[in-house]
C-alpha cells in the first residue's frame, strides 16, 4: 500500500460536539452507545475511528450522516447544526454526505441491477439529469471503481465481495458527495482484496477531494489511510492524535494494548515488542458507571479511576488523551 502523506488544511467539514446516542432498552436500562463524544473531521482528510466491536464507532458514524438523531449534543456540517437545516438544506446534506457499509452482501438490493443501484441516488438528487446522462455518469463511475459498463445490467449476487464493495462505492459517489463515512468497508473482504479497496479509496480521495471518516476495529487497517486516528472505548474517545504520532507514541493504556497486538513482519522487532494483553471482554454499555470506562481491564487502574471520569487533555499539539495517568 502507498504511504505518501498529503497536506490537509485544518478546516472542519463535519464536527461532533458532545454527541450522545443512548437507546432506552427498558425503564431502567439505558444503552449508552455514544457517550459525550467530541471531534472534527477537516476538509480533505481521513480520520480513522478505531475500537472493538460494540464501542460505538458505527453509531457515531450514523449520527454524523443523520441516520440516527443524537440523544443530545450536536453535529455541525460546514459550521451549521444539521438539526436546524431546512428541507432543502437537508436534501443537499443527504447528497453531500454518504456512507459505505461494512457488508457488501447485505447493503445492495438483490432485485436491482447495478445500473439501477448506481443511478437511483442521481435521479433523486440530480433530477435535472436525463436518463441518458444518468446512464453515462453511472458507466463512468463504474470505470472509476474498476468495473465496466457491461456490468450495468447484472445483479449484485453475480459479483464477488470485492466487486460488490466497488458497486457500493460507485453508489456513494453517484451523488457527488464531499464526506463519506466508510464503515468497516474492508472487514468482510478477503485479505488479498483489502489493500486494493484501500488504495482505490485513497486514489478517489485525491481525484475527487473527498473527506473520509474511516471506521475499523483494528489499528493496522487504518494506518495506511488515516491522517489522524481516534480511538474509542465503550462509547467514549480515549485518545486522538495525528496518525504518525499515535503509532509512534501511544499513551492511553488501551491504545498501547491495541498497538502491541499488531503483528510485525520483522522477527527482531516482534521479539523486542512487549505484548500488552487486555484482560476480559469489553463490558456492557448498558448503564455504564461514571468513571474511566477502561477501569475493569486496565493494568494501571487506581481508586481514582473507579470514581472519576478522566478529563480529555492535550499532551502534544493535536494529541489528546483521557486518562488519569496523564
Ligand atoms: Fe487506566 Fe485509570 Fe487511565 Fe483509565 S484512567 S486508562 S483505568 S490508568
Amino acid at each position: 500500500m502507498s504511504e505518501e502523506k498529503k497536506v490537509v488544511t485544518p478546516e472542519p467539514l463535519i464536527q461532533a460536539d458532545d454527541l450522545c446516542k443512548f437507546f432506552q432498552l427498558s425503564r431502567k436500562a439505558t444503552l449508552k452507545a455514544v457517550n459525550h463524544v467530541t471531534f472534527n473531521v477537516n476538509k480533505g482528510e481521513t480520520v480513522g475511528l478505531v475500537g472493538e466491536s460494540g464501542c460505538g464507532k458505527s453509531t457515531t458514524g450514523r449520527c454524523l450522516v443523520n441516520l440516527y438523531t443524537p440523544t443530545s449534543g450536536h453535529v455541525y456540517y460546514k459550521g451549521r447544526d444539521i438539526q436546524t437545516f431546512s428541507k432543502e438544506e437537508r436534501m443537499k446534506f443527504h447528497s453531500d454526505v454518504q456512507m459505505i457499509f461494512q457488508n457488501p452482501y447485505a447493503s445492495l438490493n438483490p432485485r436491482m441491477t447495478v445500473g439501477e443501484i448506481v443511478t437511483e441516488g442521481m435521479k433523486l438528487h440530480h433530477s435535472k439529469l436525463s436518463s441518458a446522462e444518468c446512464q453515462q455518469k453511472a458507466e463512468a463511475l463504474l470505470a472509476r471503481v474498476g468495473l465496466n459498463k457491461e456490468h450495468m445490467n447484472r445483479f449484485s449476487h453475480e459479483f464477488s465481495g470485492g466487486q460488490r464493495q466497488r458497486i457500493g462505492i460507485a453508489r456513494a459517489l453517484s451523488v457527488d458527495p464531499e464526506f463519506i463515512v466508510c464503515d468497516e468497508p474492508i472487514s468482510a473482504l478477503d485479505v488479498s482484496i483489502q489493500a486494493q479497496v484501500i488504495n482505490m479509496l485513497k486514489k478517489l480521495q485525491q481525484e475527487l477531494g473527498l473527506t473520509y471518516l474511516f471506521i475499523a476495529h483494528d489499528l493496522s487497517v487504518v494506518k495506511y489511510i488515516s491522517d489522524r486516528v481516534i480511538v474509542m472505548y465503550l462509547g467514549t474517545i480515549v485518545e486522538e492524535a495525528p496518525a504518525d504520532e499515535l503509532y509512534a507514541h501511544p499513551v492511553h493504556p488501551y491504545t498501547q494494548a491495541l498497538l502491541s497486538a499488531i503483528p510485525v513482519a520483522d522477527p527482531r522487532v516482534t521479539k523486542a515488542k512487549k505484548r500488552i494483553v487486555i484482560k476480559g471482554e469489553i463490558p456492557s454499555p448498558i448503564n455504564p458507571k461514571e468513571c474511566c470506562q477502561f477501569t475493569d481491564r486496565c493494568p494501571y487502574a487506581t481508586d481514582r479511576c473507579r470514581e472519576e471520569v478522566p478529563v480529555r487533555k492535550e499532551i502534544e499539539a493535536g494529541h489528546f488523551v483521557s486518562c488519569h495517568l496523564h
